[in-house]
């Protein structure tokens, strides 16, 4: 556990948050600033502070339990479908950095925002990307 960290104190039952799930590695628990209702976060036990520091069998249990919960959040809440959202990074709009993975439940009409404009793929970002692959 690190130390100052709060999705630590809450991963691990320090401080109290509004637990949906709960097992050795993980706890879900209901966001305190919803983007929706039933807006969650999938916290793992064990501190890691993004994707990158994330263990694969950690990040691989994650998708599986994002699935379960997606599922029980769409069926009981009556939800149109269901943003899965991992910000990385302070650029990439993290501000807890403790690994989590918000699941959003979205209902058709509402003002949730999670899109972008999009841009242009050139030819030049294409080859720029496409050589790290290789
Ligand atoms: P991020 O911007 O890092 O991807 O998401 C952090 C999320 O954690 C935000 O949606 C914010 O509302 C939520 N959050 C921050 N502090 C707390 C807290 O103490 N308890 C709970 N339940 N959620 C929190
Ligand atoms: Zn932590």
């Amino acid at each position: 556990m690190e130390t100052n960290c709060i999705f630590c104190k809450i991963a691990n039952g320090e401080i109290p948050a509004a637990t949906i799930y709960e097992d050795e590695e993980f706890r879900a628990i209901l966001d305190l600033g919803p983007a929706s209702k039933g807006h969650a976060l999938i916290l793992p036990k064990q501190h890691a502070a993004n994707l990158f520091e994330l263990p694969d069998e950690t990040a691989g249990k994650a998708m599986i339990l994002a699935k379960k919960l997606a599922g029980q959040l769409k069926d009981g809440l009556q939800a149109d479908g269901i943003n899965l959202v991992q910000n990385n990074g302070e650029a990439a709009g993290q501000t807890v950095f403790h690994f989590h993975m918000h699941l959003i439940p979205r209902y058709s009409g509402d003002t949730v925002n999670v899109t972008w404009k999009p841009g242009t793929l050139t030819e030049q970002d294409k080859k720029d990307i496409m050589k790290i692959f290789k």
